[in-house]
Order: structure tokens, then C-alpha cells, then sequence
């Protein structure tokens, strides 16, 4: 009877998957630009995460035919370690963390974690190892236990406030008369952006997936809210392979390495110091980025 009922189990931890895949992606991902399907190989195995070394080998992609977006990529990203991707708008840096997600196939190269190209296994077990902070988090309007809870299904109470903790929200999430009970969305408490992306750092650490993928908020936060959310995203970095997509380098000057993508090519890497000494592209970013930053404390 158990062996009848695994294939079930399976089905259903599939389905949780894919519903939980589709949620992140929709946060990130545009859906009204519907891809083509992607399916499983037939032998597809489940992807085994060990230490999370994830690597992309020549990898070459264009939405359509005639026009290709990434034009050779090459990066190694030790496992724990952090890279961050930086570039102009349009450089392709978003389309990097869709194909790791492999929300579309590669039409040169292959992407590996742990040695295993990431087209041949199961795509919910793929999913299942990596988390994904977009840069505009949707909440369900339920309450902010269950929003959390979300990222790990059989999460106790405990848990889901030791991840609040860790987020940098238990505070605010206890001084509410309904602690956890609190409703959020569009009938019940309105959280800022700051808020809400430490509610999807708070489910994401319940997840606790050995890869991260980071989407930094386009829009530019008052001094006080970027420290402490740079504070949290620190915190859940840790110990994880995270790929960081930033759009202002002064949340990402102590990442292990930085690529700096120009036209669907590494233009630059290296550290911070490294790339500043340089002069190219990236020391011209930075000091264009620390002129805005000055007018913006100016006006604060
Ligand atoms: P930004 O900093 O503005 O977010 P980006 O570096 O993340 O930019 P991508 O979103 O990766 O850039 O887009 C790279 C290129 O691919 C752009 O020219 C964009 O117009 C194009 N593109 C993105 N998504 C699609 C899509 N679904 N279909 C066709 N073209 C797309």
C-alpha cells in the first residue's frame, strides 16, 4: 500500500512545487509574456544539491531567433559564494537568473549545479532548491503568519517567528494588536515596499534553499531603509551560492565577485576595489551612481 501511495506523494509535492514556483516567478517574472513550455526530459532525474557550485558554460540565449540577448556567459560561482551582476537596462542581467530558474532553454552552453546541467533534471526539483526575493513582492491577502508560512509547508509558529527574526520583521510583526493574525493585503494592513520584501526574506529563510537568487529594487529607498535591508540580505547570504541582480552598487560592494554585463557580454569582473581601479565601465557606474547618491542625501 505505502508504494501505491508514493507516486502520489510525489504528484502532490510536485504540484506544491510548481504552484510555489509559479507564485516567485509571477513576482519576478513578467506572465503575460507566457513562454514556451519547457518539459521535462524523460530520464530526467531529481537535481541533487550538495554544496550548490553553480556554473554557466558559454551560455548563449535570445528570446527570438534574430536576436540574441546573451552572447556567450561564462561564470563560476563557488558555492556560498555571492555574485553580483551589474550592467545597463537591458544588458540581459534578468534574463541570467530566468535561464537558472530555467523558465526558458539555453540555445548554446549549459548552466550546471553540482555538475548536473540544469536541462536534465526535474524542473520542480530545480525550483525547489533555489529561492528568488524579487524586486516587487505580492503578498496574499491573508495574514502575515501565513505569508511567511507559505515558504515552507508544516512550518511551526516558532519557526515562522525565528524567520521573522531573522528577517529583521518580528519586531514590527509583534507590535501589531494581532501579532501574527494580522491581515495584510488590500483589506487589511499595508506594509511598504521595505516591509514587504523582509515578509519574502522571512519566507525565504523558512525555505532555506541553497541557492538565491536576488532582485534588487529598481527604486531608490531612503538611506535608513537600504542599511537595513541591506542588513537582512546579508544575513540570508550566508552559507547560500547567491546571485545578486543590482541596480546600485553601493548595495553590492562586498560581493565576492562582480560581473558587469554590457550587450549580452561580461564586459568587466573582479571585486569591488579591483574594478574601481580599472577605470571602465564599472568605475564610470560608480562614480555616475556616487554623484546621485550625494544630491539624493542633499535632499533628505
Ligand atoms: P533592467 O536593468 O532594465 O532590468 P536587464 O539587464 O535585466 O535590464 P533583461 O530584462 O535581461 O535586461 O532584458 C534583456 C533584453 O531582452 C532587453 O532588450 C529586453 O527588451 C529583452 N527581453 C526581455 N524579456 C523579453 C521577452 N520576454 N521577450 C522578448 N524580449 C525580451
Amino acid at each position: 500500500l505505502a508504494q501505491l501511495f508514493r507516486p502520489l506523494d510525489l504528484l502532490g509535492m510536485v504540484y506544491r512545487t510548481i504552484r510555489q514556483g509559479v507564485i516567485d516567478m509571477g513576482a519576478m517574472f513578467d506572465l503575460i509574456d507566457t513562454p514556451a513550455e519547457i518539459r521535462d526530459a524523460a530520464d530526467a532525474q531529481p537535481l541533487v544539491v550538495g554544496e550548490g557550485h553553480l556554473r554557466f558554460e558559454g551560455v548563449r540565449f535570445g528570446y527570438d531567433p534574430e536576436r540574441e540577448i546573451l552572447r556567450g556567459i561564462d561564470l563560476d560561482v563557488p558555492a556560498g559564494s555571492t555574485l553580483a551582476i551589474v550592467g545597463p537596462s537591458g544588458a540581459g542581467k534578468s534574463t541570467i537568473a530566468r535561464l537558472l530558474y530555467r523558465f526558458y532553454d539555453l540555445t548554446g552552453g549549459r548552466i550546471t549545479i553540482d555538475g548536473q546541467d540544469i536541462s536534465a533534471v526535474q524542473q520542480a526539483s530545480l525550483r525547489a532548491q533555489i529561492g528568488i526575493v524579487p524586486q516587487d513582492t505580492v503578498l496574499f491577502n491573508d495574514t502575515v503568519g501565513y505569508n511567511i508560512a507559505y515558504g515552507r509547508e508544516g512550518a511551526s509558529e516558532a519557526e515562522v517567528a525565528e524567520a521573522a527574526r531573522g528577517a529583521a520583521i518580528a519586531g514590527f510583526i509583534e507590535r501589531q494588536p494581532n501579532g501574527y493574525d494580522t491581515r495584510v493585503g488590500e483589506r487589511g494592513l499595508k506594509l511598504s515596499g521595505g516591509e514587504k520584501q523582509r515578509v519574502a526574506i522571512a519566507r525565504t529563510l523558512l525555505k532555506n534553499p541553497p541557492v538565491l537568487i536576488l532582485d534588487e529594487a529598481t527604486s531608490a529607498l531612503d538611506s535608513r531603509t537600504e542599511a537595513e535591508i541591506m542588513d537582512t540580505l546579508e544575513a540570508i547570504e550566508r552559507g547560500r551560492t547567491t546571485l545578486v541582480i543590482a541596480h546600485r552598487l553601493s548595495t553590492i560592494v562586498h560581493a565576492d565577485r562582480i560581473v558587469v554585463l554590457d550587450a549580452g557580454r561580461i564586459a568587466e569582473s573582479g571585486k569591488h576595489a579591483e574594478l574601481l581601479a580599472r577605470g571602465g565601465l564599472y568605475a564610470e557606474m560608480w562614480s555616475r551612481q556616487a554623484a546621485e547618491r550625494e544630491q539624493a542625501l542633499a535632499a533628505e
